[in-house]
């Protein structure tokens, strides 16, 4: 990839955009990119690199980028608003071709990371909702006011506000006070890397997939070897970490109403409307906000269909929505006439108004099920979280309740961000903050004694 359109190779100590910026380590990498830990001459302070591939696709797609990221950053002046910061772009020449590059807010490691860190065990519902908090007021900011559809919403692209400084821990391997080594090397050499960091992530994906097909196979949900095995293996503690994050990644952003692809999302955390291309709206990053929530609390991804026996990947998703959140609202009708009719008789049962999608008939009979995956196991979500996932009923229960609206199949049923940041498990005060609280009260009246 470091050849004529691709990567820009970076040694420490290279300065940018006439001198302002001088790298110092990398940070990651995407597909388009790789970041960098740079040091802002003009500021002072520490900023995050984005360097794109050259080729004119690739600069395409960055300045498509800083396009959502200038509009994100020109309506939030104040920076509270949980979306990372564009603070500068420019293009840099170097012996692979011209690299447009973006300036961004130093933040630390992404919940993917962190939720590895934890060894896949699932954070408490206290932390949960923290980081829910920040990612759901950063949605509402780009739905709301900005008008914009994220379409890739995940762990991997909501980053922890670091609470390191580089230049007091310059050595630190991971960002936040936690992690492991970064995934990525200070020489900018990025082959041998990558290969390690997708051999990583099918081991994850397989892992997950594992696990849910586990789901259809067995009800009892006993703990398999690999949970066992994990399970015994030490406590990861997480005091002291700032569960503050921001939404990063505005590679594949969109208006509500000027849309480009069809096919949006990373796979795993798809909405059904997605997948049935029936046209989509803001409420296809509710349902990533819903599947990224779920993997916070368990440390399992919520869906991760794979391709089987008679049945693709697409079918193989929509069997394992169904298993948990129960049948479709019918939407499969192949004749206009049909459709118009079963309209009507939704309206007058009050049923659930039906979506039908272009791949509607392909997947599903006329009587809204799954044409070649035919028995499917029912799990419920609060059901699944206790007898799964072994948390305490209660709290489960309201999680649920949280969660399941936001996961629901028609995408106009689903809450905005808004309404989820008014639901009462968001408001919810955490029993750490209040002990917290009254300590340091008692501090603050020994102080002033
Ligand atoms: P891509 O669009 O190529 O996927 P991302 O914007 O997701 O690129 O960035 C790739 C990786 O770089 C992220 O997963 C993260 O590890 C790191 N990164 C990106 N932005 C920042 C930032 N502002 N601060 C720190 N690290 C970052
Ligand atoms: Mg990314």
């Amino acid at each position: 990839s470091y050849r004529k359109g691709g990567y820009h190779a970076v040694r420490i100590g290279d300065p940018f955009s006439n001198g302002r910026y001088i790298a110092q380590r990398k940070l990651g990498w995407g597909q388009f990119s790789t970041v960098w830990l740079a040091f802002d001459t003009l500021s002072s302070s520490y900023v995050a690199l984005k360097i794109q591939k050259s080729a004119q696709q690739f600069a395409q797609a960055a300045l498509h980028e800083i396009e959502f990221l200038s509009a994100a950053a020109e309506g939030d002046l104040q920076n509270t608003r949980c979306v990372v910061r564009l603070i500068d772009h420019f293009k840099h020449a170097g012996p692979n071709g011209q690299h447009l590059c973006m300036v961004l807010e130093f933040l630390g490691d992404s919940l993917l990371r962190l939720i590895r860190y934890n060894r896949y065990k699932g954070l408490s519902f206290d932390k949960v909702r923290e980081i829910c908090r920040c990612i759901l007021t950063g949605l509402d900011y780009l739905h709301r006011e900005l008008g914009m559809i994220h379409s890739d919403l995940k762990p991997e692209n909501i980053l922890l506000v670091s609470t390191i400084d580089p230049a007091k821990d310059p050595v630190r391997s991971g960002l936040t006070p936690l992690l492991e080594k970064p995934e990525g090397n200070a020489n900018g050499g990025g082959g041998s890397t990558m290969n390690l960091i997708e051999k990583k992530l099918k081991r994850r994906a397989k892992r997950a997939v594992a696990k849910i097909s586990e789901r259809r196979s067995s009800m009892v949900g006993a703990l398999g070897g690999e949970e066992a095995a994990a399970s015994s293996k030490s406590e990861r503690s997480l005091d002291g970490i700032d569960m503050r994050c921001k939404v990063v990644d505005f590679g594949n952003a969109c208006w509500a109403d000027k849309q480009f692809a069809e096919e949006i999302q990373t796979r795993q955390y798809r909405a059904p409307e997605v997948i049935l291309k029936s046209g989509y709206s803001f409420s296809v990053d509710m349902w990533s906000f819903g599947c990224t929530a779920f993997e916070l609390v368990t440390g399992d991804m919520l869906f991760a269909p794979k391709e089987g026996n008679g049945y693709g990947e697409d079918e193989d998703h929509l069997a394992l929505m169904m298993e948990l959140l129960g049948k479709m609202p019918r939407k499969v009708l192949f004749f206009c006439l049909l459709f118009m009719f079963s309209l009507v008789i939704d309206v007058c049962l009050n049923e659930q108004i039906a979506i039908g999608g272009a791949k509607s008939k392909d997947y599903f009979d006329r009587h809204g099920d799954l044409k070649r995956i035919r028995r499917l196991k029912y799990w419920p979500l609060d059901r699944l979280l206790v007898d799964k996932y072994k948390l305490p009923e209660a709290e489960a229960k309201e999680f649920a309740e949280f969660l399941t609206p936001v996961l629901e199949f028609a995408p106009e049923k689903r809450p905005t961000a808004q309404q989820c940041l008014e639901h009462p498990w968001m408001k919810v005060v955490s029993t750490q903050n209040n002990a917290d609280n009254v300590e340091s009260q008692v501090k603050n009246l020994k102080i002033k004694g």
